[in-house]
């Protein structure tokens, strides 16, 4: 494999607009945008796509263990492929998988396995990749650390305006307090209150703060 590029890491919590900063910030700096949300929620898909209860952990062990992953990059930005699906965004963000997503990602081996395909990732070029332990685990060492962050009326009203019902709180609360890889405010992050201030103005705001030369 050839040697890691950079990696812009960017976490927060759920709905506080990470994901949309993130892809302009990949365009605006030419850098290809991997959103780790989309594995997870991939990975959900398709265990309940097997019929598997998301709350068994070893049903989900047993189940994840024979899909196979894959993250090609298309116009910037990367896929998921599981199985040879790509699933669409309707599927990925759909009610079953908002409520399935945090038991799955809490299962070791299904972290182990994205976190080496994000790990492995970096090899094929600049990135700024957005999730929750992106920061904190999956590049530690990144000096380019952003958490994004934002009011829970904020992120409750923007998914009720994007027409998405989603148990964010819920998840959050799962998020934080799972054993391996909570989400966390990663050491050495800048911090970006994202609650009153246009997309516009934080994408400004992460490039302004990255000081990149
Ligand atoms: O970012 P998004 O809200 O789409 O993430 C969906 C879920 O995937 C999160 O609630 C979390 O359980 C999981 N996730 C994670 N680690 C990441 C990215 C997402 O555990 N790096």
């Amino acid at each position: 494999m050839s040697a890691a590029h950079s990696v812009i890491t960017i976490d927060g919590p759920a709905a506080s607009g990470k994901s949309s900063i993130a892809r302009l910030v990949a365009q605006r700096l030419g850098r290809t945008y991997v959103n780790t949300g989309n594995m997870y929620r991939a990975m959900t898909w398709a265990v309940l796509q097997a019929g598997v209860n998301p709350q068994d952990a070893d049903a989900v062990r047993a189940a994840a263990a024979d899909i196979v992953f894959e993250s090609p990059v298309v116009e910037g930005k990367t896929e998921v492929c599981v199985s040879g699906r790509t699933p669409t965004e309707a599927e990925l963000n759909s009610d079953p998988v908002n409520r399935a997503v945090s038991f799955i990602a809490s299962v070791d081996e299904v972290r182990d396995r994205l976190v080496a395909e994000q790990r492995a990732l970096a090899a094929i070029g600049p990135l700024v990749m957005e999730g929750r332990d992106i920061g904190s685990v999956v590049f530690p060492e990144s000096p380019h650390k952003i958490y994004v962050d934002a009011s829970e009326e904020v992120r409750a009203s923007r998914r009720g305006a994007q027409g998405r019902a989603d148990q964010i709180a819920e998840r959050d609360r799962i998020d934080k307090q799972r054993k391996n890889s909570p989400l966390v405010i990663p050491a050495g992050a800048i911090v970006i209150d994202n609650s009153h201030i246009t997309l516009d103005q934080a994408v400004d705001q992460v490039i302004a703060a990255l000081q990149l030369s």
